[in-house]
Order: structure tokens, then C-alpha cells, then sequence
């Protein structure tokens, strides 16, 4: 069979199984509302919980970077690429998260897949949560160490495969806030473990950043955890940050490990110095106006409360990822496509995104919104949970 005709045949049997993917295009910024199609919708798809992505102190910083550097970085940062803006960046990242020190990373999938192939080899093992995040599961395999998969928030099964592991370095990777489920690790639990069984443990806190904590300090800020307790940190700054690219942040010797040896740090070229300008700016803003935190807990209350009176099952979140799970795929893309005929943008998530028969809507809130635009969402999901 020639390439197309065997990829062709792929991609049908992905569009029998509903699991078919489809890109929307967008032409707004991102907000409370975005445009597709010359319709506005109401979106409750976008990660920008912080609601930072059209921030104009944001946008104007990037856009003074733009004159004062210019747009492309060169290189990659161990050749030219490292700007002093960089610098200034890891520095207010490793404050913002009581760390010694921290690295940039253009993504936070490159991120994940650098700190596990810079940390382990054939031989160790990393042991993984079920529904950790596909670039750590990635990370892992990239890595050549045995993967081992726990089941969900058990400790007591991680304990026992922990057991099992004979020899080789152990590090023990898990999401802070799980992205389409929305609950947190028990990461002060995870991090007793952990020092009894002489792993590592590392935590990808992309949902808990800037969202959790007093100062927005993330999953850690949470547990009141330090670099001692959860030494392997890594965030991303496309999300709650508004910008785009991610950072680990963690002892001196770990970041020097990282910049001889994260494979996906050292050859790529570096984040253009303005996003990391619009960074700071967007760092500024998500630690100083903890309203924007405070009225994120109102709208999720707001939204926990009203979706249990239209009698739909919530799962036991406290984070503004709200997942509907259906069940059935076809089912979840035809709530979805029901949901945007009445100008409410929600995300379809399908396996393998998440696990067969856990087809869901993802709501996911942001500051941006209104309590209005809650009550407007919970108006569109009346009726979803008689079928
Ligand atoms: C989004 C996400 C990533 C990837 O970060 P990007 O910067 O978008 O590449 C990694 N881990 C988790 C848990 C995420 O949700």
C-alpha cells in the first residue's frame, strides 16, 4: 500500500471510533469570549486562568522587548541564544517559587522530556501516576528507565511497586493538579514517601501554578512544601501565566545537570527574549492581584454549586478544570457541538487523551470570566445529565 492510501485508511478507522481530531481557527485574543467563524462564543476551553493572554501591561512589555531586542533569539541558549532578559526571568522564577535556582524551557513538554533524560538512564525507573500528562509518560520512555504506572492518587500502590524496584536511581513524577481531571496530588504524602524510599520526586504543577496558594506559589504553595520536600519542580508559562514556554526550578546542581545533560534544553533554539519580557510582566501581575485567584474560588463555587442542582456528577475538584465525564465519546462530541450552537465553547476531550470510556467535557474557568457567564454555561447544560 502506498503512504497515503495506508494513512488515509488510519485516519478512517480514527473517524468510525469518534475520536477524529478537528482545529478551530480563532480570531480574537484570548478571553472571556473569542471569535471563530465571525460568531463570538463563550470560551470555557482556554487555560489562561489567570486571564493574562490579552493583559495589556503584558502585551505592551512584549511589544517594548520587540523594539529593545528584537524578535528571534539565534541560537540556542548554550550557544548565543541566552539573553540577559533570560536571566532576569530564571532569577524572579526561582523567587516566585522559594527555589535556588531555575531554567528556562521553550515548552513544557520539552521540559518534562529534558529533566527525565537528564536525570535517568537504562536501569533506574520512573514511577508515573496513571493519568500523569502525556509529555511525562513521554519523557519516560524517551529516557530508557523502566516505566512503572500507578494507579490514581494511591500511595499504597506506589509504595508497593516501589518495593519491587531492585536497583537503579528511582524518581517518582506526578502532576501537581491533574489537567483533565482537575484534583490535586497528594504531594505532601508523595514527598514522605518519597524520602522513605529513597526516591526523587519530581512535580509538573502546569495547572497549579499561579492558581494555588496564597501568592499563586502552585501545588507546593499548597502544601507548604520546600525545595527539600519536592526537589525536581517544573511549571509552564503558557497556561496560568498567559505566555508561552515552561521552566524547571530546583537546587544549583540540578539546574547545572540539566543544562549539560536535558537533551531538549541544549539543542533547540532559545524562547525569544520578548516572550520572556512579557513573562515578568505576567509574573508581576499573577503574584500581586490575588483577586484574580479570589474570584476564580467564587466562580467555581458558583459553578460546583449550580452544576449539582442541574444534578450533573462533578468530579471532586476544587481547581477551575471542571470535567463533565460522559463516558461515551460520540455522546461527549455531540454535548459539545449542542453546547456551541448556543454560543458556549467547551473542550471535547476523547481517549487517548483520557482513558477509554472517560469521554468528558473539559470546562475549565478563568478570571476573566463574569458570574454571569457562569450562570449563561449552567443555563447550556441543563437538560445534560437526563442523557
Ligand atoms: C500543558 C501541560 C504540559 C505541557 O506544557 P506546554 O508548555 O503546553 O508544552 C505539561 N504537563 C501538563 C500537566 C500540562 O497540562
Amino acid at each position: 500500500m502506498n503512504i497515503d492510501a495506508a494513512l488515509v485508511e488510519r485516519l478512517e478507522q480514527r473517524k468510525q471510533q469518534q475520536l477524529y481530531r478537528d482545529r478551530l481557527i480563532v480570531d480574537s485574543p484570548q478571553g472571556r469570549e473569542v471569535i471563530i467563524d465571525g460568531q463570538y462564543y463563550l470560551s470555557f476551553c482556554s487555560n489562561d486562568y489567570l486571564g493574562l493572554a490579552n493583559h495589556p501591561e503584558v502585551a505592551a512589555d512584549l511589544r517594548q522587548a520587540a523594539q529593545d531586542f528584537g524578535v528571534g533569539s539565534g541560537a540556542s541558549h548554550l550557544v548565543s541564544g541566552h539573553s540577559r532578559v533570560h536571566c532576569q526571568l530564571e532569577d524572579e522564577l526561582a523567587q516566585y517559587t522559594g527555589r535556588e535556582r531555575a531554567l528556562l524551557f521553550s515548552s513544557g513538554y520539552m521540559a518534562n522530556i529534558g529533566v527525565i533524560v537528564a536525570l535517568l538512564g537504562r536501569g533506574d525507573t520512573v514511577l508515573q501516576d496513571r493519568l500523569n500528562h502525556a509529555s511525562l509518560l513521554d519523557g519516560g520512555l524517551v529516557s530508557r528507565a523502566k516505566l512503572v504506572r500507578y494507579k490514581h492518587n494511591d500511595l499504597s500502590d506506589l509504595n508497593f511497586r516501589l518495593s519491587q524496584v531492585q536497583s537503579g536511581k528511582k524518581l517518582i513524577a506526578v502532576d501537581g493538579v491533574f489537567s483533565m481531571d482537575g484534583d490535586i496530588a497528594p504531594l505532601d504524602q508523595l514527598s514522605s514517601l518519597a524520602d522513605s524510599a529513597h526516591a526523587w520526586l519530581m512535580v509538573d504543577d502546569a495547572h497549579g501554578l499561579g492558581v494555588l496558594g496564597a501568592n499563586g506559589g502552585g501545588t507546593t504553595e499548597h502544601y507548604g512544601l520546600s525545595q527539600a520536600d519536592v526537589p525536581i519542580l517544573m511549571g509552564t508559562l503558557g497556561k496560568a501565566f498567559g505566555v508561552s514556554g515552561a521552566f524547571v526550578a530546583g537546587s544549583s546542581a540540578l539546574i547545572e545537570t540539566l543544562i549539560q545533560y536535558a537533551r531538549s534544553y541544549i539543542y533547540t533554539t532559545a524562547m525569544p527574549s520578548v516572550l520572556a519580557a512579557a513573562i515578568l510582566r505576567s509574573l508581576k501581575v499573577a503574584r500581586s492581584e490575588s483577586w484574580r485567584r479570589e474570584k476564580l474560588n467564587r466562580l467555581i463555587e458558583r459553578f460546583r454549586c449550580g452544576a449539582s442542582q442541574l444534578g450533573l456528577s462533578l468530579l471532586p475538584s476544587k481547581t477551575p478544570i471542571q470535567p463533565i465525564v460522559l463516558g461515551d465519546a460520540e455522546k461527549t462530541v455531540q454535548a459539545g457541538k449542542r453546547l456551541k450552537e448556543k454560543g458556549l465553547l467547551v473542550g471535547i476531550i476523547r481517549p487517548p487523551t483520557v482513558p477509554n470510556g472517560s469521554a468528558r467535557l473539559r470546562i475549565t474557568l478563568s478570571a476573566a470570566h463574569e458570574m454571569s457567564d457562569v450562570d449563561k454555561l449552567l443555563d447550556g447544560l441543563e437538560g445534560l445529565a437526563d442523557g
